[in-house]
């Protein structure tokens, strides 16, 4: 094969698109993965929690192997007012269990080594350099063009993220939409092994993921997260774009906020802030998939939009592996016939709706409309905090009982929307 022509070209290396390289690579076939950062994963941005079962059917031992932070054995969520909060606790070994683990990366290691497993593949990387277009001939496309660079291949994996410019000029996605879109910004704080063990309740290498809902976006649709790396969290605040101007609180300004609140300020004193990054994440779910795959391309990851947020977790990562491997499955079928058009690669599609990836986002088809509650970011962590306020408080004064503490809360709450909600919740999640 001549260094210009490969049997697949794969836009992006992050998690996509590097599983997608891994496979190919390990079935014998000529790839190449463009990668526009420097390095793969340095423009990369996430949460902090990996679902290990995607990886794991790929590389088995990929935990023990790889740059993880921490497994998750402890998740939060808290309701958190100006000063208050309400938080729910659930840890159990279960959440660790064999299929079932999952762990906080940071994406600038993690996918370094995924790049350099699928390089050990045979897989080529070429960091550093952003792919303008496409090679587009007779309706079939035949390559990607790069500055004055032109390189050809019989397949294109799009794997470039949610704002995948590449897939939108093919005609095979529409622009972003403000409100299927969410920006993410994240501070990356070192504390110090002993310190994440102590301040965290954590024994070993055990690890919390923690999301947080109203004060930290001043009412605007979406919440805090954090999560316990090696020696240091991953602290941030996610917000739904077309929503950004509600509270009239920049994102950056929410971030500070968010760690000056009195939850997180004991948390993270006396650490450092070491890195720091924002990132778009797409957050319509079913409704916001594009176009899958069209002659001589396939579309994969953020750049398809399968991202499922429900609130108390946030799922990403695990659907951009499946779909790297699904993608990559569909292009060694189309191998094998010698035919890459459109009708052939549909069997992508088909493939992931038999994998949790389509059939979850179909599950959770309701749950973008249902985030975009306002009570949700607003009303509800006040009553929960007014509840518990009424629960716990002793101050002398002669109690009239829980019922007649409650009921004026209640009546003040508007309990048709409450109900209304409930229901709303019940079919979204
Ligand atoms: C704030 C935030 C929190 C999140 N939290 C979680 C979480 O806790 N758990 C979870 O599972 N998911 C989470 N996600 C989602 C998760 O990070 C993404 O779903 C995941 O990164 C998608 O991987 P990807 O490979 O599809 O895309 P990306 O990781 O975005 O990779 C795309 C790659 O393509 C490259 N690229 C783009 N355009 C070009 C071009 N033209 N030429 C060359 N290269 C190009 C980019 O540089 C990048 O390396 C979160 C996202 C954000 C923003």
């Amino acid at each position: 094969m001549s260094e210009d022509r490969f049997d697949a070209i794969i836009v992006g290396g992050g998690l996509a698109g590097s599983t997608a390289a891994y496979v190919l690579a390990k079935a014998g076939l000529e790839v190449l993965v463009i990668e526009r950062g420097d390095t793969c994963g340095c423009k990369n941005m996430t949460g902090g929690r990996l679902y290990g079962h995607s990886l794991e059917k790929i590389i088995p031992d990929f935990a023990s192997r790889a740059p993880v932070e921490r497994k998750i054995t402890k998740e939060r969520i808290s309701f958190l007012s100006s000063a208050g909060n309400t938080t729910f606790e659930y840890g159990s070994p279960a959440l660790g269990a064999p299929g079932a683990a999952s762990y906080s990366v940071l994406r600038s290691k993690f996918d370094r080594w995924l790049a350099s497993e699928a390089e050990e593949q045979g897989a080529m990387y070429v960091c550093g350099i952003l792919v303008d277009d496409m090679i587009v001939r007779d309706g079939k496309v035949c390559g990607i063009v790069a500055g004055e660079e032109e390189m050809e291949a019989d397949v294109v994996i799009l794997a470039d993220g949610v704002n995948s410019l590449l897939s939108q000029k093919l005609g095979l996605k529409k622009e972003l939409d403000p409100m299927e879109v969410a920006v993410g910004a994240k501070e990356v704080i070192t504390l110090g092994e002993e310190r994440i063990r102590d301040r965290f309740g954590l024994e070993g290498s055990d690890g919390a993921a923690w999301m947080f809902v109203g004060d930290p976006t001043a009412g605007n649709i979406g919440g805090g997260f954090l999560y316990t790396n090696k020696d240091s969290v991953s602290l941030g605040i996610v917000t739904t774009v077309g929503d950004i101007d509600y509270s009239g609180v920049s994102v950056v300004d929410m971030v500070d906020r968010f760690k000056e609140h009195p939850v997180i300020r004991p948390l993270i004193a006396g650490g450092q802030t070491t890195e720091y990054s924002a990132h778009l994440v797409p957050e319509g779910g079913f409704h916001m998939i594009p176009q899958l795959y069209g002659d001589g391309v396939l579309v994969a990851g953020d750049a398809a939009g399968f991202v499922i947020n429900l609130g108390y977790m946030v799922r990403g990562m695990d659907l951009a592996i499946e779909s790297g491997l699904q993608a990559a499955n569909a292009v060694l079928y189309a191998k094998r016939k010698g035919d890459y058009s459109k009708s052939t690669l549909s069997v992508y599609k088909t493939a992931l709706e038999g994998t949790f990836v389509m059939k979850d986002l179909r599950q959770y088809k309701n749950a973008p409309k249902f985030m975009e509650n306002r009570r949700m970011f607003t009303k509800y962590p006040l009553l929960l905090e007014e509840i518990l306020k009424a629960m716990f408080l002793v101050d002398g004064t002669p109690s009239p009982g829980l019922v007649k503490k409650l009921l004026p809360i209640l009546s003040e709450a508007d309990l048709a929307a409450l109900g209304k909600d409930g229901m709303l919740a019940m079919s979204a999640l």
